[in-house]
């Protein structure tokens, strides 16, 4: 090979990253919303959140639907970046439409609705599940057909876990908003029975960490789930982007230092993917490995994605 070709691969090679690793890396984004039903339209709501997943390189993001119209939106012209997931139970809106989602159904998608939905695969999760906004515990009778159809259906359920949000802040700073707000029910312990009830769940926790360290026990009982439960994944979402960079920074290493770097799974919550991603990168101990599972890999895992689809968000054509 004449030298110049020799370092020109050489140069080629590197900028494709040592030992062949693409410096391409694509993103899972466990955690968006569609607008909720009381927002305003945001007649750019879609194309905006799509220009923002295209930038970052968002190969696949779990999308939240409030309503059967969302879905229908949303799955007609955005179903190869999304996985369609269905929110529920909603809180209470003390001005009209009087729920979030699915104010027809107080706050609840219809059962035969979202089987006929689960079973097409036009919806391939639940999420996000509003117990603590809802006010009822997650082994709620009301919740346990939805459990059942998630179970059946096998699909991801994200779930919202921790104290908050504190008044005043996310949806809560609409005065309307959730007569029955309870943040004791975001303990991850409350999913226990429903996990005994059906062991196969995949259920991931979402906002880990959001309470720092004001509430230990938060702490003691997400990993204690993580342990007893391998099919349990979290987000670190809100703790991620809001919070201050040494709150997500401790929980990130306590979650590693703990053996759970394989269950993080990357979610922005609707915040800018940008500052999310400078923020983990500042974190030095990490390492690039864990860098791209957090990113990519562990949600791949956790969703079951065939190696020919991982392979075609590697490498698009
Ligand atoms: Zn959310």
């Amino acid at each position: 090979m004449p030298l110049f070709r020799f370092f020109m691969s050489l140069s080629l090679f590197f900028a494709a990253g040592c030992l062949g690793q693409p410096t391409r890396q694509p993103i899972i984004d466990m955690h968006r919303h569609a607008p909720l039903i009381s927002s305003t339209p945001a007649t750019n709501n879609m194309k905006t959140q799509l220009a923002e997943l295209e930038a970052h390189d968002v190969v696949l993001a779990l999308m939240s639907m409030t309503s059967s119209e969302q879905l229908d939106e949303w799955s007609n012209k955005a179903s190869d970046s999304t996985i369609a997931a269905v929110m529920m139970p909603c809180p209470k809106n003390l001005a009209k439409p009087d729920y979030y989602c699915f104010p027809d159904h107080e706050g609840m998608p219809e059962l035969a609705w979202l089987e006929a939905n689960l079973k097409s695969g036009k919806v391939r999760a639940l999420h996000e599940l509003m117990f603590n906004y809802d006010g009822t515990l997650p082994s709620s009778e009301r919740m346990r057909p939805y459990w059942a159809l998630a179970e059946k259906y096998d699909v991801v359920v994200g779930v919202h876990t921790w104290s908050g949000p504190p008044p005043g802040a996310s949806i809560r700073r609409d005065p309307n908003c959730c007569p029955n707000y309870d943040g004791e029910i975001g303990n991850p312990k409350n999913l226990r029975p429903v996990l005994e009830m059906y062991p196969g769940l995949r259920i991931w926790l979402q906002h880990v960490g959001s309470d720092g360290d004001q509430k230990p026990e938060l702490w003691t009982e997400t990993l204690a789930l993580l342990a007893d439960y391998p099919n349990v994944y979290l987000d670190l979402s809100i703790t991620n982007s809001v919070l201050p960079i040494e709150v997500y920074e401790t929980a990130i290493i306590r979650l590693v230092d703990a053996g759970f770097g394989d269950r993080i799974m990357f979610g922005s919550d609707n915040m800018p993917v940008n500052p999310i991603l400078e923020r983990m990168n500042a974190i030095e101990s990490l390492s690039s490995t864990q860098r791209r599972d957090i990113l990519y890999n562990n949600a791949a895992n956790f969703l079951r994605l065939s190696p020919e689809l991982r392979r075609r968000h590697a490498n698009p054509t």
